[in-house]
């Protein structure tokens, strides 16, 4: 029967499940026992019907919530209009989201991708040819922040400052040095005629939720003044809105020259982009750098939806509220259970409860723990609980948040 070719019958109808996982999938990730099936704002639904709420919004990319009208119904609309063209062709809805990104921020100009990795590649390929053009061959260097994340493209995972993550991957390419996050005098020593730009996430997120100080980003503009190096922000996990700003560098006053945004801009369907001045947009020219799907008609419409969602003062006004409650309540439970936690940090809808020294190493145990009390919640490293719950979430949720992390605390302890 094994050598039989499988019918359209048993592998539409046998049913899928967690093991499935381990006997199909490449083993890249290490995903939870439960399969989540459906999903509505917070609330989520597994395989056995058990709810959640979901305080992880699949990394700070749903932070409109699941399945929200406004963003189904551009999906929807623009399914039954046009797919897809390709690049020697330009369409309606990437024209408008390039408008409305170059309206709201800094930029003169867009490139679309579709992922994280995909917008700061982008970023770093053309900070070389902009430094190769401008200053020469000599100009490669780029200078990134210890523990940093930036993708898991060679080149990408190569800037990041996580080496457990290149391990295995050599020859990696050169060119790249590693500072310690939020250190003047290491970005000083750093700079030199020979760096094409200095790469940072004005809110670090899988390295620990961590925030640069507004002193260190300060710097890093002046250095790269002075030096004629660029500077990138990856805001691909920090931006849209997340921190209560629409780009965190709002907040704190310091302009980029490029910055890089994915996640959350398309709420769940895939899409990416960098965003730069006109000056340096003009090293790429055409044939330059692309990609197939960057800019299509359906990942355009549903972000343009998710944008003018977003970028409103009312809705950045209560994404801050729910922040400080959310801050203030996370704040409670670590003062709570001090031998857990060591304090709580983050930016807006950004936060971090930090493991005591006595629970290091534990984060995941806490997770899996909230899991089973129907809280999801994320891990940044090994001693950081992280909270990136979906934007819209309400002041009864967040109580609820609370509640469910006591519990699953609770258990812990008296396991
Ligand atoms: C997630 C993330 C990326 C990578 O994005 P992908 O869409 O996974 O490629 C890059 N930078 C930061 C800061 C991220 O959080």
């Amino acid at each position: 029967m094994n050598d039989l070719p499988r019918t359209l019958h048993e592998t539409t109808v046998a049913p899928v499940t967690r093991q499935t996982f381990d006997a199909v999938m490449v083993p890249t990730y290490a995903p939870t026992t439960m399969v989540p099936v459906r999903g509505l704002g917070l609330d989520v639904w597994d395989q056995t019907g058990k709810q959640y709420l979901d305080f992880t919004a699949g990394i700070a990319v749903t932070s409109l919530g699941h399945a929200h009208p406004a963003i189904v119904a551009a999906l929807v609309q623009q399914a039954g209009q046009l797919w897809h063209l390709g690049n020697g062709y330009t369409n309606e809805p990437v024209l408008r989201l390039a408008r409305a990104l170059t309206e709201a921020t800094f930029a003169d100009r867009v490139f679309f991708c579709n992922s994280g990795a995909e917008a700061n590649e982008a970023a770093f390929k053309l900070a070389r040819k902009y430094a190769h053009e401008k200053s020469g061959p000599q100009r490669s260097r780029i200078v990134s922040c210890v523990n940093a994340f930036h993708g898991r493209t060679l080149f990408t995972v190569s800037v990041g400052g996580q080496p457990k993550y290149t391990e295995g991957f050599a020859p990696l390419p050169g060119g790249i040095t590693h500072i310690p996050f939020n250190d003047i005098d290491a970005a000083r020593a750093a700079a030199g005629d020979d760096v094409c730009a200095f790469v940072v996430e004005p809110v670090q997120g899988e390295g620990g939720v961590m925030p640069a100080t507004a002193a260190y980003l300060q710097a890093l503009r002046a250095l790269c003044d002075e030096t004629g190096a660029l500077l990138i922000f990856d805001e691909v996990q920090c931006g849209v809105g997340r921190t209560g700003a629409l780009y965190a560098y709002m907040n704190y006053g310091v302009v980029p020259d490029m910055l890089t945004t994915a996640k959350a801009l398309g709420n769940g369907y895939p899409i990416g982009a960098m965003l730069t001045t006109s000056a340096i947009a003009a090293h790429f020219g055409p044939g330059a750098h692309g990609t197939t799907y960057g800019g299509n008609p359906l990942a355009c419409a549903v972000a343009l939806a998710v944008l003018e969602t977003i970028n409103t003062p009312a809705f950045l006004s209560r994404v801050n509220e729910a922040a400080a409650l959310l801050r203030q309540t996370l704040n409670t439970i670590a003062s709570d259970y001090p031998q857990v936690f060591s304090g709580v940090r983050g930016s807006g809808l950004m936060l971090g409860m930090v493991l005591a020294d006595g629970w290091r190493g534990r984060a995941k145990e806490i997770s899996k723990a909230a899991e089973t009390e129907g809280l999801m919640v994320l891990i940044a490293g090994m001693d950081v609980l992280r909270f990136l719950p979906a934007l819209t979430v309400s002041d009864i949720q967040i109580a609820q948040a609370g509640q469910l992390l006591r519990r699953a605390l609770d258990q812990l302890a008296g396991a």
